[in-house]
């Protein structure tokens, strides 16, 4: 199924099933536990991140051609971090450019982004993604330099900015998907492929993932993981290429869809 979450015209929050003619039917219930499909018709004025997240945890250097564009090491074990949830942000919101707490070298990645289902703890990797609800577009927007000189060695600062948690058009469910792994993902940024690769590239891939992040902790239901980004982000571009006011970023991966955001100043 093709979960979307929207806002109707009295400005009420609701999940739809999107169906094969493009309309979606009013989804009732709780998409993580008991629901529904109706047949009424959704009245989507908004659409809204697929998902409200309990926390997003995230990956770096999950990809090998990133990990060697950044210079960095392959890692050993998944490098994670964290970003705050008041970042999320939805299809079509623009993403800001910080200006009170000032960034000159924000940047996109193109994200696989797993929602849990059901809460869990120490999930052996065979049965990892039983515990996956499906899977969406996210964009792990990054501030370089609150992520490298001036984050005191740790990487959340430059990446929780407000609205640097773009998710969505759609959440797929894991049916649709059997193989996460093998999913073209792309970034086009005004019009142009900046990131072009296949989440085959992943040194952990997402069941490994799962068991990883369970292991002695509990990953609630709701938790949204962004698996890591491939090689050709803005920073390792010569010269780097830098988010501006004005530019248009899309998270495209298939089976899932593309996920559109403008870019402007903070304040604007
Ligand atoms: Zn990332």
């Amino acid at each position: 199924m093709k979960i979307i979450r929207y806002l109707d015209r009295a400005g009420q929050a609701h999940f739809a099933s999107e169906q094969p003619d493009g309309s979606a039917l009013v989804i009732e219930g709780d998409i993580f536990c008991e629901h529904r499909v109706t047949a009424r018709r959704a009245d989507v004025v908004k659409l809204l991140a697929p998902v409200v997240p309990t926390q997003m945890v995230c990956i770096g250097l999950n990809y090998r051609r990133h990990a060697e564009e950044t210079k960095a090491k392959i890692p050993g074990h998944p490098v994670v971090f964290f970003k705050n949830l008041a970042a999320l942000s939805h299809p079509g919101d623009a993403i800001q450019i910080p200006t009170h707490l000032a960034s000159h070298e924000v940047d996109y990645e193109c994200e696989l982004a797993v929602v849990i289902g059901k809460t869990c703890k120490n999930v052996p990797r065979a049965r990892a993604l039983d515990f996956v609800l499906g899977y969406t577009c996210g964009n792990d927007v990054s501030a370089r330099d609150w992520q490298r000189q001036f984050g005191g060695s740790q990487w959340c600062r430059g990446k929780s900015f407000d609205t640097f948690a773009p998710l969505g058009p759609r959440l797929v469910t894991r049916d649709e998907i059997p193989n996460p792994n093998a999913l073209a993902i792309a970034t086009v940024l005004n019009g142009e492929r900046v990131q072009d690769w296949n989440t085959n590239d992943m040194i952990f891939d997402v069941p490994a993932l799962i068991e990883f992040l369970s292991g002695s902790t509990t990953l609630l239901a709701g938790t949204v993981i962004f698996t890591g980004t491939p090689h050709g982000v803005g920073m390792a571009r010569t010269p780097p290429r830098w988010l501006r006011p004005g530019d248009t970023v899309t998270v495209a991966i298939e089976k899932i869809g593309e996920l559109t955001n403008p870019v402007v100043l903070e304040g604007a």
